[in-house]
Parts: C-alpha cells; structure tokens; sequence
C-alpha cells in the first residue's frame, strides 16, 4: 500500500472567532479523485485554500507523502517556514474560479512564469516548456496572444497548464467552471477529464454534479464545519445518508 499523497488530520480553520471548520481527517491516495460539494459558505474553499497555505490553517498536521509540513502555535494559526511554503506550492498546484491569469504576460508566459521565478528554469527552456503544457489543453496556437484575447473557457485551460508546468503531485480546483458561460464549460470539463484519465491526483469543489459523479473516486459533502458525509459518488449522489446532503441535492438536480 503506497503512502498517502497527502493526508490531513484534525485539520482545522478559524477566521477569529468563526470557525469554518475543525476534525477534518482526509487521505488522499495517489489518483485519487475527490470532488468535495457544499452549500455556499460551508468552507469548500477555505479548505483548498489552506491545503496549500494560500490560508493559514489554524490547527491540526498536514502530511505530503508522509512528510510533515508546518508547526502547530500556540499562539494561533499554524506556522509555515518560508522553504516548507514554496516546496509545498511547487507540489500542491491550484486551479481558482477566476483564472488569475497576468494580464501583462502572453498566454505562454503566464504559463512558464513559475518555472522561471520558482524553479530557476532559463527563459527559453521555460517557454518549451510552456507551448508543450499549452498543447496539452489545446491552446498551443495562444502562446503568444495575451489573456484579454481569450475567452473564459480558454482563460481556464491556460490557467490549467501553468499550473501543469510545475509538475504538482495533486491538482486543487476551486469551481474552476463557475465563472464561466454554460457554453464554455464543457472544453473546461474535458481538459479535467483528460487530467483524469492520466491517473493525476485532484480535489474538485463543483456545483456540477452529473461532472462530479463520473469524474470522482469519492465525494465529500461539506456542512456544519467538517466532512458532513463521505463516500463514492453512489453512496453519497445517489443514496445520501445525511438530511443535510439529501437536501443539497434535492436543490441542485
Ligand atoms: P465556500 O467556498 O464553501 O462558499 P468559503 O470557504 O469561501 O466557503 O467560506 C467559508 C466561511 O469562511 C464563510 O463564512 C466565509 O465568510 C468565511 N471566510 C472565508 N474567507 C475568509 C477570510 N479571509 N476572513 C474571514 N472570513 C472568511
Ligand atoms: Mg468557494
């Protein structure tokens, strides 16, 4: 049995006195696919957010293949070293409902602009790099236009390779197609879909469950301030245990 890719336990966030939630235990196995579904503002991505410390987390460990990442305070929010948050951002990529592309920078730039910075890779090598990672989500053709020439859909499969480029261990996607018209998301879907079908390690926060269910080895229902319900996509799209979850989906059919 491999290790797993990463694995939180008594994971937990507070915001001063709210706390968005607390017990969190996760193992995330190498392919593992985790759509996590929630209703809005039960911590869906406040709990992306501090897998890769873009927040704080407050309490708890935080493993990556069985390595401890940051220190426990007394104080408040766990304490991160500088080298532990870049080494972790390296290998925990994330995908955001805004894309958060930089407007400056071509397609291809954008793309290749953590290699350079993070990894020190050379201008030229980087930008291969990058065209080869655009390739992969279609968009090889883009390199050089800039990301306000782009539609959203497009916008997302570059923000997809830039974070490819890094080569991460696991992918987090905060509703990557949220932002975008009905029309588009279907391209969106089908990068992820592809990403699938590689074997890569993801956590999803979606709305979109019929996506959910073929794309997830397991889903996470978020309420009360934890995992609310656990399972495969059967147990808990089909044959929801908990009053909370069957209502979510009752609403979101
Ligand atoms: P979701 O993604 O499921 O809609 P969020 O993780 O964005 O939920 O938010 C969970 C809760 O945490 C909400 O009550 C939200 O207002 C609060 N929250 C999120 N980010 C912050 C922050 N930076 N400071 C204070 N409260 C926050
Ligand atoms: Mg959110």
């Amino acid at each position: 049995m491999s290790a797993p890719v990463l694995r939180l336990s008594g994971f937990g966030k507070q915001f001063g006195s709210l706390r968005v939630f607390s017990d969190v235990d996760l193992d995330v196995m190498p392919g593992d696919r985790i759509a996590i579904l929630g209703a809005s503002g039960s911590g869906k991505s406040t709990l992306l957010r501090c897998i890769n410390v873009l927040e704080t987390p407050s309490e708890g460990r935080l493993e990556l293949d069985g390595e401890l990442v940051g220190q426990p305070s007394r104080a408040g929010d766990m304490r991160f070293s500088e080298r532990e948050l870049c080494a972790l951002r390296q290998r925990v990529g994330m995908v955001f409902q805004q894309f958060n592309l930089f407007p400056h920078m071509t397609v291809a730039g954008n793309v290749a602009e953590g290699l350079k910075t993070v990894r020190s890779v050379k201008s030229q090598k980087a930008l291969e790099r990058a065209v080869a990672e655009l390739q992969r989500v279609g968009l090889a053709d883009k390199a050089d236009t800039y990301p306000s020439r782009l539609s959203g859909g497009q916008k997302q499969r570059v923000a997809i390779a830039r974070a490819l480029a890094m080569d991460p261990e696991i992918l987090l996607f905060d509703e990557p197609t949220s932002a975008l018209d009905p029309a588009l998301v279907g391209e969106v879907l089908g990068v992820i879909e592809q990403l699938a079908n590689e074997g890569r390690t993801m956590l999803l926060v979606t709305h979109e469950i019929g996506f959910a269910y073929h794309f997830a080895t397991r889903i996470l229902y978020l309420a009360e301030g934890g995992i609310y319900e656990s399972g495969t996509p059967d147990e808990v799209l089909k044959n929801p245990k908990r009053p909370l979850t069957q209502q979510f989906l009752a609403e979101h059919r």
